[in-house]
């Protein structure tokens, strides 16, 4: 069995960053990742509210992420924590390829998955015609009729990169405003994105590959039938707290795992950081969970060192 001082598990922005700062306080740090190192900004497209980077591809800022984890010397496992216990004072984690390891204190930052409609057509046609992940996706439906599903950053965006390979792009919304940032509703304007608003959709058709989406009226609750090749479902994301049950933590009513500002759950020496908790003041940004990252991992190290918050010195 192997031993370090702290698990991360997740390496997206806040695993990333708490790795960085507990590594750098000479605590031996274990990175576990299932994916990339970046975790679900990876599958997005230009970041441009990173401080530092005018504009960069959320791909190649994983692998800057991945580059500075190397050059700290971060101990990376692109394994998945299957199972966690807490034995006596440390924490003991088991990965899907049978390994297991030791560490005196968790931080967990396992972020969130793709968030389901559950309607009839949805598990059906995934692959064939459905995607999650435009920034994954979107060459494969060059020249084609697409529709994107959601009001938030995520649908913003991913219509936005769809605009410039699709033949069309339609946004469809349940409601008449959007959740995400103006500044990109006003882009997909510039770029003759069209927005259908006031409609849920209730179903996805298709024969071997989606022909199309039944949506309804939020008002009137008539039922359109909308022509698509492709439909990209970008309605937010689930906390993935499997671990974070097994464990014993705390979670909210949404799912989320409780913490308080110093980012301990109800577990000591169990931390957590990201989307896995909810965000800052509901606030999901890279920003705010480097923030919690480094917070994670500045109260790991007083546990650790059985040292006072105040006694930290960043
Ligand atoms: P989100 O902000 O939670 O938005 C989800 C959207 O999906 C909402 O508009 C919601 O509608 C809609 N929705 C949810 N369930 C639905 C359902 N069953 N049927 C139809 N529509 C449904 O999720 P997100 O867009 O994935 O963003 C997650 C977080 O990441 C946010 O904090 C976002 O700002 C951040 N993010 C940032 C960037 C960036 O800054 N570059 C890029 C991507 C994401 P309602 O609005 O009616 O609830």
């Amino acid at each position: 069995m192997e031993n370090f001082d702290v698990a991360v598990i997740g390496a997206g922005p806040a695993g990333v960053t708490a790795a960085i700062y507990t590594q750098r306080n000479n605590l031996s740090t274990v990175v576990f990742e299932h994916k990339l190192v970046g975790g679900a900004i990876t599958t997005t497209t230009a970041v441009e509210n990173a401080p530092g980077f005018d504009s960069i591809q959320g791909p190649d800022l994983g692998v800057k992420y991945d580059g500075q984890l190397d050059f700290l010397k971060v101990v990376k496992k692109f394994e998945s924590v299957t199972s966690i216990k807490k034995s006596g004072a440390a924490f003991e984690l088991a990965t899907d390829n049978g390994a297991a390891y030791q560490a005196k204190a968790v931080i967990l930052a396992t972020g969130s998955e793709y968030r389901k409609l559950k309607i009839p057509g949805e598990e059906e046609f995934k692959g064939k015609g459905i995607s999650f992940c435009a920034t994954c996706d979107a060459p494969f439906f060059k020249n084609k009729d697409v529709i994107v599903i959601g009001g938030g950053n995520t649908a913003l965006t991913s219509a936005l990169l769809l605009s410039e390979h699709c033949k069309s792009v339609k946004l469809v919304h349940r409601r008449p405003e959007f959740r995400g940032e103006a500044v990109l509703v006003q882009q997909l304007r510039e770029k003759k994105v069209e927005f259908v608003l006031n409609k849920a959709p209730v179903e996805i058709k298709g024969d071997k590959f989606v022909t199309s989406v039944v949506a309804e009226d939020m008002i009137t609750k008539e039922k359109t039938e909308i022509p698509a090749q492709g439909v990209f479902i970008n309605v937010g994301f689930e906390p993935l707290n499997s671990l974070a049950k097994q464990v014993g933590a705390q979670l909210t009513p949404e799912g989320f795992v409780g913490r308080n500002e110093r980012m301990e759950t109800s577990v000591p020496g169990f931390f957590a950081a990201g989307d896995i908790t909810g965000g800052m003041a509901n606030v999901k940004q890279i920003v705010t969970s480097e923030a919690e990252g480094c917070v994670a991992a500045a109260s790991a190290y007083a546990y650790i060192k059985k040292a006072s918050m105040k006694d930290i010195n960043y």
